[in-house]
């Protein structure tokens, strides 16, 4: 919605592993599987066209789809199928963490409206702290 997407290549493609029984209980998940905008980008390396992909300071990883030739060495090595391809325009495309809400202090528009709190966008360091916190709890309370 915020792209204001047609149809075609998805940004976030969620995929969905089970159900499956897990302790007398029918267990599924959805996970979405967007850009991990990574630290060392696979992608970044594997591209032979300099500045096609890039990291910037803050450590958001994007793509200048004008450079990009449609080689698809990309897609090979994200290893979340982060990059699609779009058959019409012959270029890949891909999350862009919403770059330009970003760059105005508002979070990225699909961890604004994820009423689950699936998709959070914090620092590293915090997220690994919040989920050793949920972590302990559900052991505590037995979940
Ligand atoms: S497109 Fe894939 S490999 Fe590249 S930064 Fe995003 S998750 Fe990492
Ligand atoms: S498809 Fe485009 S962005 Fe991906 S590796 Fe090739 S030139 Fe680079």
């Amino acid at each position: 919605m915020e792209h204001q997407r047609s149809a075609g290549p998805k940004w976030i493609q969620v995929i969905t592993v089970g159900p499956e029984e897990i302790d007398n209980r029918l267990v599924m998940e959805l996970i979405p599987m967007n850009c991990r905008h990574c630290e060392n980008p696979p992608c970044m390396a594997v591209c032979p066209i300099k500045g096609a992909i890039y990291k910037r300071r803050d450590g958001i990883v994007l793509l200048n789809s004008r450079f990009c030739i449609g080689c698809r060495l990309c897609i090979q090595v994200c290893p979340f199928g982060a990059m699609q391809f779009n058959d019409i325009r012959g270029v890949v495309e891909k999350c862009d963490l919403c770059v330009d809400r970003i760059d105005q202090g508002l979070e990225p528009f699909c961890a604004q409206s994820c009423f689950g709190k699936c998709i959070e966008f914090k620092e590293a360091a915090k997220l690994s702290q919040d989920k050793r916190e949920i972590s302990a709890k559900n052991i505590l309370t037995g979940r």
